[in-house]
């Protein structure tokens, strides 16, 4: 299946807490979109594996997306290996995404950092002819894509790109909110320990961020994002709201 835009988390939660909002608009502009988990989050304090995909599941069909793929790479082991590239570069040549969403490359969540370097690298190598993924080219042709956004996860920076998600605020909020075993859900008991992304603070500071660059946007939510390549536009004037 091909794809416009392809959405790259660590775990199954990251591309949702980031940046839901911007996938569900990308769908209602009418896009074919796509998510996909390097890991399956099974290093989560809370829940487990199987509880992890059921929630990833039910907050696709929330945000409405074509795919959901995992390369099933160990958690906590998102090494640059060519073991791991040669699965990031899959992905990406099967679904021959135009744009690709990853984290921002810098955070406090190691696993983060390295989801960042590693999908880098394969926008670059999935569109090399001879690197070699196991499948030949003939069967899963090279692809690259072209162009790339960082979005935000633990560690603020400087967007360069913010996304008005006024409108797709609450599709956001319950996407975010399938994922019970992980974050803070109103009238949602848990037995599990306590941790950092589990408290109500944490959802609360979500909602903070996203309007903190709405203010800047002139809207009421907006996600942030960084460009690290030149953007191209044909009417400059989109800059003014147009
Ligand atoms: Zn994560």
């Amino acid at each position: 299946m091909k794809c416009d835009v392809l959405f790259f988390g660590a775990h199954p939660d990251d591309v949702e807490l980031g940046c839901g909002g911007t996938v569900h608009k990308l769908v209602k502009q009418g896009y074919q979109v796509g998510i996909i988990d390097l890991t399956r989050g099974e290093l989560g304090t809370r829940g487990d594996e199987a509880t992890r995909k059921q929630e990833a599941e039910n907050a696709a069909k929330i945000l409405g997306i074509a795919v959901r793929d995992n390369c099933g790479i160990s958690d906590g082991h998102i090494d640059n290996s060519r073991e791991n590239k040669a699965k990031v570069i899959t992905m990406i040549r099967k679904y021959r995404p135009d744009l690709v969403i990853l984290p921002y490359f810098s955070d406090r969540h190691p696993d983060h950092v390295n989801a960042s370097k590693l999908v880098k690298e394969c926008i670059y190598y999935a569109g090399t002819e001879k690197w070699p993924t196991g499948t030949p080219t003939s069967e899963l042709p090279s692809h690259r894509p072209k162009q790339y956004l960082y979005y935000m996860l633990a560690e603020p920076f400087m967007p360069n790109v913010i996304v008005d998600i006024t409108a797709e605020f609450e599709v956001r909020q319950k996407a975010f909110q399938a994922y019970k075993s992980q974050f803070f859900v109103p009238g949602h008991k848990s037995d599990d320990k306590e941790t950092w992304i589990s408290k109500p603070e944490f959802a609360e500071s979500l909602i903070a961020r996203v309007q903190f660059y709405g203010f800047q946007g002139g809207c009421r939510y907006a996600e942030p994002f960084f460009a690290e390549q030149p953007l191209k536009l044909d009417d400059l004037m989109m800059l003014a709201g147009k």
